[in-house]
């Protein structure tokens, strides 16, 4: 059985992220006095704005503005703490709130982020037959509201079904954000082709929404709890997926729990062995590199 690494830093030939350390020297992108690559952080974004509500077939006053703050309040602040700390992050995409407010998006783009496909109304359902229209649906509608073709998905409830992935394929995707069962990403087993990669999401501690909404945390707790797993996997595999939402209820939007975030990325950001990259970059690293990451 595979060893797995927990809690003892790996040697030089363990680390997986050498070649990439290389790449980025090579490309000038990594100073020669900095040590090597020995974590890849990936920030995503998952914008959930009111296309939430809507699919919840909650009429978007009151109570159910969470979305609405995302898009008002949320993303401007993510935006901001992101440009301070200069880095690139993916932010998930429904289609109905990209139809509705492509401005937010097109904002998003000219800070140099990633945009990626996140379900038409964020559906937390079984779609049965209707889901490759679905997804054809969000696909085209960033393509021709914002000019650019996404690459990755995550599935906005977790759900998937044997229409998922030949569906994205075929769309031209080429990595999947949505799976939980490993620390690493990983090419599908039974993958005909080198040209898709799982980038495992940790949905329970690398999270901003089970601490909120579930377990009703106070922001220093969730921050403290992200720096403390961000550690742990540092000196294990070495991949840190996070994923915060800018809305209010069970999200980063707001001023403190915006702050915790804020805090987590300095922490991270003062680590001269990470690396910080877009979902869409390092799933061009590893399908360049198939051999270092498919699964055994
Ligand atoms: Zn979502």
């Amino acid at each position: 059985m595979q060893a797995i690494p927990y809690g003892v830093p790996l040697d030089a030939v363990a680390n997986p992220w050498l070649t990439l350390d290389r790449e980025l020297r090579a490309q000038g992108l990594r100073a020669d006095s900095a040590p090597p690559v020995r974590a890849v952080v990936c920030v995503t974004v998952h914008v959930d704005g009111p296309a939430v509500e809507v699919g919840r077939k909650q009429f978007p006053a009151g109570l159910y503005t969470a979305g609405r703050y995302a898009i008002r309040r949320g993303v401007p602040r993510h935006l901001d703490i992101l440009a301070r700390h200069a880095m690139p992050a993916t932010f998930f995409a429904c289609g109905y709130d990209v139809e509705h407010y492509p401005e937010t998006f097109r904002a998003i783009l000219a800070a140099g982020h990633e945009i990626a496909a996140h379900g038409y109304l964020h559906e937390a359902w079984d779609l049965g037959e209707d889901e490759p229209a679905l997804l054809e649906k969000t696909h085209a509608l960033i393509q021709q509201q914002l000019g650019v073709t996404p690459v990755g998905w995550c599935s906005p409830s977790g759900r998937k079904s044997h229409r998922t992935l030949p569906v994205l394929r075929r769309l031209g995707y080429c990595y999947d954000a949505s799976e939980k069962d490993r620390d690493r990403p990983y090419l599908p087993a039974d993958s005909a082709a080198d040209d898709f990669v799982m980038l495992p999401n940790n949905t329970v501690s690398l999270d901003d929404y089970p601490f909120y909404f579930t377990g009703h945390s106070l922001a220093a707790e969730a921050c403290d709890n992200w720096i403390e797993e961000f550690e742990a996997l540092r000196q294990a595999e070495g991949y840190i997926h996070l994923t915060v939402h800018p809305k209010a209820a069970g999200g980063s939007g707001t001023p403190a729990r915006a702050a915790a975030m804020d805090r987590f990325l300095a922490h991270v950001a003062a680590q001269p062995d990470v690396h910080c990259m877009t979902l869409a970059a390092l799933a061009r690293h590893c399908l360049a590199h198939p051999d270092a990451w498919r699964t055994e």
